[in-house]
């Protein structure tokens, strides 16, 4: 018998593409658990045991749906319960693009609020078209994964709370769990109406499940509109999860791994040690990007905490500068969609260290010179 071979180095570490993100082994060693009934005491067990740190990620008091799904089923979910006739549809990248087109299929108006890609809205260009315009829900990205731009959210909640009967949807994907939201505070204290995550962005899980919560608002408004659908109706799912029940099987290895990841998550001191890794790795970019005179797309103030969008220097092109990396052993993104050439994207986001995201950076140098 030959000698066995040395496994290979543990590949955690080196993935900073913004979505799916890298999966910590002790998250992915939790989905080899044997399986359980989706019915069963142990299955109630479980949800019952993920309700309290799921609600403290979220700054919640409501309940967290957790589904499985990617999280454009959930964003699915806010337009089929949100949205009684017609919405305004904040655009500023592919991600609020996919938002306002789900508005439509899901047979309802939408008016489309666009600002320039790598721009965010501002309060003022909301109220002024909430005034103009009258709708019955917002939707919004926090943070445009497409071009890096984190809106102010706290403040565009504000805004929104100032007209009657307007909910405002909220797609927390590569926000929440990196940066601050909170759900139940924002908005002057009247709290955001429907807040989306999924699993493979900052919660660093697996792609396959869906988080979200709706306030009560967004309940009662529910409950008021026909063609919610089945598998994304509100008031089932809310109800199945007050009793710790799934709606129907569920990724149940996934579940494992959100277990797990929770359980980790309170390790780092919760969701505000998670916020204060992400401001250092952000801050670390735009260290990095001044001192190798690297250009962000979105302006300071505008960017988000889990992915940095730069600019491609003059003479090099974003494939062979991602090309290089993946050479080297190390992933990152290139631009998403019309900014695919002119831009790279480094999802530092999840589980990521500012110490491997400096080795990542180093590299980087040598590149864009
Ligand atoms: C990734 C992403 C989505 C869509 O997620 P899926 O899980 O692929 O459905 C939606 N919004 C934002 C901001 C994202 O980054």
């Amino acid at each position: 018998m030959s000698a066995p071979v040395a496994p290979p180095p543990p590949a955690f570490g080196r993935f900073f593409l913004p979505g799916p993100t890298d999966v910590h082994p002790e998250v992915l060693a939790a989905m080899q658990r044997p399986m359980i009934g989706h019915r069963s005491g142990a299955m109630e067990q479980l949800l019952a045991g993920i309700e309290a740190p799921l609600a403290r990620l979220f700054r919640t008091s409501h309940p967290v749906l957790v589904g499985t799904t990617s999280a454009t089923g959930f964003m699915e979910m806010a337009v089929r319960n949100g949205v009684r006739n017609r919405a305004l549809s904040l655009v500023n990248g592919s991600f609020s693009e996919r938002f306002a087109k789900l508005v439509r299929a899901c047979g309802k108006e939408c008016i489309r609020l666009d600002v320039p890609p790598g721009c965010a809205v501002e309060p003022d260009m909301l109220r002024d078209t909430l005034r103009r315009t009258p709708v019955d829900a917002v939707t919004l990205v926090h943070s445009e994964t497409s071009t890096g731009v984190l809106q102010d959210v706290e403040a565009l909640a504000a805004v929104v709370r100032e007209f009657d009967d307007v909910l405002l949807l909220v797609d927390a994907v590569t926000s929440l769990a990196g940066s601050p939201v909170e759900t139940d505070r924002w908005g002057g204290g009247g709290g955001l109406d429907f807040v989306l995550t999924g699993s493979q962005k900052a919660l660093a899980l697996p792609p396959g499940l869906a988080l979200g919560v709706a306030s009560e608002r967004m309940v009662e408004r529910a409950k008021t509109l026909s063609g919610r659908g089945l598998y994304f109706d509100l008031v089932s799912f809310l109800d199945a999860t007050t009793k710790h029940q799934p709606t129907n099987t569920p990724a149940i290895s996934l579940l494992y791994a959100l277990e797990t990841q929770l359980a980790r998550i309170e390790r780092e001191g919760g969701v505000e040690g998670r916020w204060r890794r992400h401001d250092a790795m952000r801050r670390r970019v735009e260290e990095w990007s001044e001192q190798h005179g690297i250009a962000y797309l979105p302006r300071e103030g505008r960017r988000s905490w889990t992915v940095s969008c730069l600019k491609v220097p003059e003479g090099k092109a974003a494939k062979q500068i991602v090309g290089a990396l993946k050479q080297a052993g190390w992933t990152i993104g290139s631009g998403y969609g019309p900014l695919k050439e002119s831009t790279i994207r480094i999802g530092h986001m999840g589980d990521h260290t500012v110490a491997a995201l400096d080795q990542l950076l180093d590299l980087l140098a040598g590149l864009v010179a």
